[in-house]
């Protein structure tokens, strides 16, 4: 039985491991985290094309269950005005559209069938280097493990170290010049917004919310910020962070600042990156899924989703194409032109959302965005980014997924 080394237990690693099981390869998991991380980062958006994809895991209705449906998205403007609703979906399909979840939700659905199906998940296992024979490849670890394979999947993220090793000249994320921040929050009284999130480009900041029926509010900023260094970013507190942004938004409508009042815990405070273009998945033994080789900010509500596109479209690839590079090959084909265009659609997205300080700039944006965002709710432009679907049972060779390349 051939054996793979899945590097990250994130969403793209869990969700390789377990089809490449049912294509009949032995799995093993190692992620760099001492343990699960339960809270993992506030929540993401699943899009109807990454739902599809864990349909096919047995997993979707469960994660419906456990999250948000938000099959449109309402914008506002700094004045209280709606600009438009938008599909996170499919246009006029409703019923297909996307789900907000928790992203430690997510990943303990997708960590727990791994366990289910008795694939080994390691923790504390940070990848340094990885060396390769012409029999085997062989994973070097932070506390002196090692393990060897057939294949290495670098599933590990953003900054991964398998995509160095597979190009050492591989380009580095790029920021965007936004911050995230985000969490959860209790509003008394403020009703809740079923099928919808609601988003404000607010006078000095990008602000996005939703309620659950229970009253839960979840809520996201996005700020423009020169500073792009992790490190100085994580020792900023939560509780300077909330300052900041109340001070951002104290004068935008009902009900940010009154969300941003009630706010607690953790609001994370994370520099937004991308990757818009990586020219080599994969290097003899070892390929890359997921962030590792085209990360997308957040603005797309793609990137889980996408991870999961990866991880059935690679495992089917090794599952039809006996030779491995020709399988990779395959892989990076059918992936990497709709990877790029969702990365080149978050940046689209990402301009709007950077804060212009100008007034002429902001009164053309609220004039113009009514026009854009009426023709969207209605017409399918975005469908090319929902009705991608990946289907298990068919063959990788001479199959095209989806709707065509995107
Ligand atoms: C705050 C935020 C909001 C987002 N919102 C959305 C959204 O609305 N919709 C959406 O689809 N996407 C969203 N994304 C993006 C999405 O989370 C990612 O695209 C997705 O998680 C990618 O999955 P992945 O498995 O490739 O990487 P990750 O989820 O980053 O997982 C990588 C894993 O690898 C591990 N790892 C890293 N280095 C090593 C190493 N050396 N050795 C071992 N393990 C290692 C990490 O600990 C991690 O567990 C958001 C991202 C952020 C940060």
């Amino acid at each position: 039985m051939p054996r793979a080394l899945i590097i990250g237990s994130g969403v793209a690693g869990p969700a390789t491991a377990l089809f490449l099981r049912r294509a009949g390869w032995e799995v093993e998991i190692f992620e760099a985290a001492d343990e699960p991380d339960g809270y993992a980062g506030l929540f993401l958006n699943l899009a109807t094309n990454g739902l599809a994809v864990l349909d096919q895991l047995g997993l979707r209705e469960r994660l419906i269950a456990a999250g948000h449906p938000a099959p449109e998205m309402t914008m506002w403007s700094s004045s209280g005005k709606a600009l438009g609703t938008v599909p996170n979906g499919p246009a006029r399909e409703p019923e297909r559209g996307s789900v907000v979840v928790r992203r430690g939700i997510l990943h303990q659905a997708l960590r727990q069938a791994a366990q289910e199906a008795g694939i080994p998940i390691t923790f504390g296992a940070r990848l340094e280097r990885i060396e390769e024979t012409e029999a085997t490849v062989r994973a070097f670890f932070a506390d002196g493990r090692t393990a060897a394979g057939d294949v290495l999947v670098g599933a590990d993220g953003v900054g991964s170290p398998t995509r160095r090793h597979i190009d050492p000249h591989s380009p580095a994320p790029v920021y965007s010049g936004l911050v995230g921040l985000g969490g959860f929050a209790h509003v008394p009284g403020l009703a809740p917004t079923p099928g919808a999130q609601h988003m404000l480009f607010g006078r000095r900041s990008f602000f996005g919310w939703l309620v659950r029926d229970d009253g839960e509010v979840y809520w996201f900023a996005n700020i423009t910020h020169p500073a792009a260094d992790r490190a100085a970013l994580r020792s900023v507190s939560a509780e300077e962070w909330l300052a900041t942004l109340r001070e951002l938004h104290a004068d935008d409508p009902y009900p940010v600042p009154q969300i941003l009042e009630h706010a607690t815990g953790d609001v994370g405070g994370y520099p937004i990156d991308d990757l818009a273009h990586v020219p080599r998945w994969s290097s003899g033994r070892v390929v890359g899924v997921g962030d590792a080789v085209h990360a997308t900010s957040p603005s797309a509500g793609q990137g889980a989703s996408l991870a999961l596109e990866d991880a059935i479209t690679l495992a089917r690839c090794l599952r039809d194409i006996p030779d491995r590079s020709a399988a990779f090959a395959e892989y990076q084909r059918l992936r990497q032109p709709r990877a790029e265009a969702v990365v080149g659609y978050a940046q689209a997205i990402n301009r709007q959302k950077r804060v212009t300080r100008s007034r002429l700039g902001i009164a053309i944006r609220d004039a113009m965005l009514p026009m854009f965002l009426r023709k969207a709710r209605d017409d399918t432009r975005n469908d090319w980014l929902y009705n991608h679907h990946v289907e298990w049972e068919a063959p990788a060779v001479g199959h095209r997924s989806g709707s065509g390349a995107r």
